[in-house]
């Protein structure tokens, strides 16, 4: 496996790929790497013929204040693990390697994908989060490009770039992966104390009940979202943030729940937030 750290590098290695015609995945990540990362490459590695890991922690969508600083980055141990799972190369560059002197051009989307959630307390976050991804798949011109349904919010905001600039790339979701207990796998869990790591599983804890409310008949937003808040708001180490309920074209679920709707969360434990979601399908009555 290959470790690139400029754009010369990974223009040199992808060459020969892009002449034959060879179908690349990419998977960006920020690295600290766990199954849930490693589960984007398992499906890409299936999908194409091969597999570039990007491992970026990008400025850009961290707001002043945030965990930019404290990130976990562990290279050589993302590398071991990368390979092990049959990444063909990664891409780690230097932040001037994305954002050279003068860089001054950002992709901003401005629909309902922007409006609330994480979008709510993370100014300028999905911007940063768009323009890296977008200088991504211009350097690397993969067939597809792998996401996880954790960061629903940012998939959501991805797709919608991807569609309105008639990008190439097919953008792939992939299913959240978790703990045994429910916790959904998190590059963040890692700052959890012990116990705010017992009180982490409230989140998925919490939409597990609204899901079986649901399933049992209950069809009213307000009260799936209140019963969400409730159980969270019970756990004194949570600090609950958002509970939205959302259709499938991302805008507030009606107030009487039908069709595909995605359940949100955030919440802060100590230092770190965390979110998670599920989506439930409500058969129209
Ligand atoms: P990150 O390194 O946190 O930016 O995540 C890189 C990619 O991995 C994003 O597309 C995330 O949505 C995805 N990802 C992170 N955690 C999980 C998880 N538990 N299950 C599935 N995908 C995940």
């Amino acid at each position: 496996m290959k470790v690139l750290e400029t754009v010369l590098d990974l223009n040199r290695y992808l060459a020969p790929y892009h002449r034959a015609g060879k179908s690349i995945g990419l998977v960006p990540t920020m690295g600290s790497l766990h199954a849930g990362h490693l589960s984007l490459v398992a499906t890409a590695r299936a999908d194409n013929d091969i597999v570039v890991m990007s491992i970026f922690v990008n400025p850009t969508q961290f707001a002043p204040g945030e965990d930019f600083e404290a990130y976990p980055r562990d290279l050589e141990r993302d590398t071991e693990l990368a390979a092990e799972a049959g990444v063909d190369a990664i891409f780690a560059p230097l932040t001037a390697e994305l954002y050279p002197p003068g860089f001054s051009t950002f992709i901003d989307v401005v629909g309902v994908e922007t409006s609330g959630m994480c979008a709510a307390s993370r100014p300028g976050h999905f911007r940063g989060v768009t323009t890296v991804v977008d200088i991504l798949l211009n350097l690397v011109r993969p067939a597809r490009a792998y996401f996880g349904q954790k960061d629903a919010q940012q998939l959501a905001v991805i797709r919608r770039m991807a569609s309105d600039l008639a990008l190439v790339p097919e953008i792939v979701g992939c299913p959240i992966v978790r703990e045994p207990d429910g916790l959904a796998l998190s590059s963040r869990n890692a700052y959890l104390s012990p116990p705010e790591r017992s009180a982490a599983p409230v989140l998925y804890q919490a939409l597990r009940v609204a899901r079986d409310a649901i399933e049992s008949g209950q069809r009213s937003r307000d009260k799936i979202i209140t019963m969400v808040e409730h159980h969270i708001t019970a756990e004194p180490l949570a600090k609950l943030e958002y509970v939205e309920a959302r259709n499938a074209a991302g805008q507030e679920a009606p107030s009487i729940l039908t069709g595909e709707i995605l359940l949100a969360v955030a919440a802060r434990f100590g230092t770190s937030r965390l979110i998670d979601n599920i989506i439930v399908e409500i058969e129209e009555t």
